[in-house]
């Protein structure tokens, strides 16, 4: 899908370090970090949301979660703790429509999940 920013970035039309690649997805820094680490895990196939997922996916989605651990460990943040989130559509604040799991930490990230 060429109008969408994550798969310009993945096709290299936008230039971008990458923190982590394989032949299924691929990970690097927000743009606009919320924590000292704030990393993105993407896959490679274009999904828009996590409600267009299904059991075929299952090995991706999985395999994004581990990429979330290892990288956690890289970063030196898997002791103190950090955050795995995927945002989906309006009331989940969704604004890119590729799916991707955030990784934050780095500092205290607060209790709450949803704005008061
Ligand atoms: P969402 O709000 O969809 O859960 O998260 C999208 C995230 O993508 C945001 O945190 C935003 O800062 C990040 N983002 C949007 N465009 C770009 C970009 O071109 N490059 C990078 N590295 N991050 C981006
Ligand atoms: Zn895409």
């Amino acid at each position: 899908m060429q109008e969408c920013i994550f798969c310009k970035i993945i096709s290299g039309v936008i230039k971008t370090d990458l923190i982590y690649a394989d032949d299924h997805i691929v990970a690097f820094k927000d743009i606009s970090p919320q924590a000292p680490v704030h990393i993105l895990i993407i896959p490679k196939l274009h999904i828009s949301t996590l409600n267009d997922t299904s059991a075929e996916h299952q090995n991706l989605l999985g395999h994004i979660m581990l990429v979330a651990k290892q990288l956690a460990n890289k970063e030196g943040i898997a002791e103190s703790g950090y955050r795995t989130i995927m945002n989906c559509n309006a009331d989940g604040e969704q604004s890119v429509f590729h799916i991707h799991l955030h990784l934050l930490g780095g500092k205290r990230l607060g209790g709450r999940l949803v704005r008061s």
